[in-house]
């Protein structure tokens, strides 16, 4: 039996009492159903695990849902199942339906009503498979994913059509077949693991993986993509971070999609992350009522920054069957990017990215600054919409001669300035002129 099955999946923990207390609009959930959930259990990632709620009768004692809401949302679950740890569950505002936190882990009847739009597995990982769980499509990159379980099930999650397998991770023996692969593939120098959540297994099953990842002498970095920090940052441990320190470089990639996913938890997490040596960037999926506005990305990735988070890409939603509804034309991705680019850090500003079905890859796009290019010349649109010329540099066209005027202090501080340049000019006129006439 692996770590994460042993996990006892247990609900007698919770202590629901709806009569408690009038919520506040942020973790109102917390204040009327888990305010007698002492801290020590709270704070304890496997308390949450165990206690995640799987079903829509569970859901409907926190979240006002009518009987015909439950039984369309329990055919929903019947194909793409539902699971939600108690930490998020806290984040959504139950007397709100639109609630942002809300639309990305509770199911809605449009995955049924407009799930055949869409591919199954639009990035044809299957196809692209090494060995099984192990994706090599490019030269230097694998991804390994080590479970299908989430301890919360994203509604928008590209990997969907997984879930409906109950639960898996990868024996020994495969992860062994894996490693192999990596040992006799010396032209793979960057490893992604991934899930489902790969922090889902325990400390040591990790550890022992990324020990062996290690010892591949050509394999330069890990990356852990997970998003633990944001529906679960209590995994984020002392235990956890001081592990990983020991098998660096490692990089961490997670999904934060809204700025009220940011709590004081979460950024915890993140800053233990950072203390021990792992660099945080995120990844967050564009998702129609969620983020897909300026105002709200620009608080995302101000807030991002703010706990040294790096907002990396922006994704547009994945053409995957059952997320036709969270889908935004693309068009709002370039407006996005063009609303935030030079009105705030770039830093702040994430790159905008298709991933092709197909499994063509990724592709940035954003918005149309070059108007016009010819030979020696771009007429460029700035931020505000103002266009400039721009001369083009172009090594192929004979360089012309011309004419700079350099003005004093002529002499041979000025023969050595354009000596550094590594040109060969002449200069004209008294070396004690005010001004040398100089052609390069
Ligand atoms: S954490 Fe990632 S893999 Fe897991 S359900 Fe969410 S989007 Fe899918």
């Amino acid at each position: 039996m692996n770590e994460a099955d042993k996990e006892p999946p247990g609900k007698s923990d919770i202590i629901l009492n709806p009569e408690e207390e009038p919520p506040g609009k942020t973790a109102a959930i917390r204040h009327r159903y888990f305010e007698h959930i002492p801290d020590s259990l709270w704070n304890d990632w496997k308390w949450h695990f165990r206690n995640r709620i799987t079903t829509v009768g569970q859901l409907a004692k926190f979240i006002p849902l009518s009987t015909e809401e439950q039984a369309h949302l329990s055919l929903v679950t019947m194909r793409y199942p539902l699971s939600i740890t108690p930490y998020y569950l806290s984040l959504i505002d139950p007397d709100d339906p639109g609630d942002p936190i809300r639309k990305q882990a509770v199911p809605s009847a449009l995955e049924i009503t407009m799930g055949a739009i869409g591919l199954e597995d639009p990035l044809a990982e299957k196809e692209d498979s090494a060995v099984p769980g192990l994706v090599h499509r490019y030269p230097d990159r694998a991804l390994m994913v080590l479970t299908d379980i989430c301890p919360m099930l994203c509604r928008h999650c590209t990997r969907k059509r997984e879930w409906r397998h109950g639960g898996w991770v990868r024996t020994d023996g495969e992860i062994e077949v894996m490693l192999e692969y990596l040992r006799r593939n010396g032209n793979i120098r960057d490893v992604i693991i991934s899930g489902g959540d790969p922090l889902t297994l325990s400390t040591r099953r990790l550890e022992n993986i990324l020990s062996k990842i290690r010892e591949i002498r050509h394999i330069e970095i890990i990356r852990i993509g997970t998003r633990f920090p944001v529906v679960l940052p209590q995994r984020v441990d002392e235990e956890l971070c001081s592990m990983l320190s020991k098998y660096g470089p490692i990089w961490l990639n997670t999904h934060f999609n809204h700025p009220r996913e940011i709590t004081p938890q979460a950024a915890e997490a993140c800053d233990r992350l950072l203390r021990s040596g792992v660099p945080v960037n995120n990844q967050s999926v564009l998702l129609r009522g969620v983020n897909d506005t300026v105002e709200t990305q620009l608080k995302l990735c101000q807030s991002l920054l703010k706990i040294k988070v790096r907002p990396y890409y922006l994704f547009q939603c994945d053409e995957v069957q059952g997320t036709e509804h969270l889908r935004t034309p693309v068009e709002t991705g370039i407006k996005i990017i063009e609303g935030m680019r030079g009105h705030t850090s770039g830093l702040a500003v994430p790159t905008f990215v298709v991933d092709l079905s197909h499994g063509g890859g990724k592709v940035p796009l954003q918005p149309k600054y070059v108007l016009a290019q010819t030979e020696g010349e771009l007429l460029l649109r700035n931020y505000e919409g103002h266009v400039f010329r721009y001369r083009n540099p172009d090594s192929r066209r004979p360089q012309k001669k011309e004419v700079v005027e350099v003005v004093s202090p002529a002499g041979d501080a000025v023969d050595r300035a354009l000596a550094s340049t590594g040109l060969s000019f002449e200069s004209q006129g008294a070396k004690d002129a005010d001004r040398v006439v100089v052609r390069s």
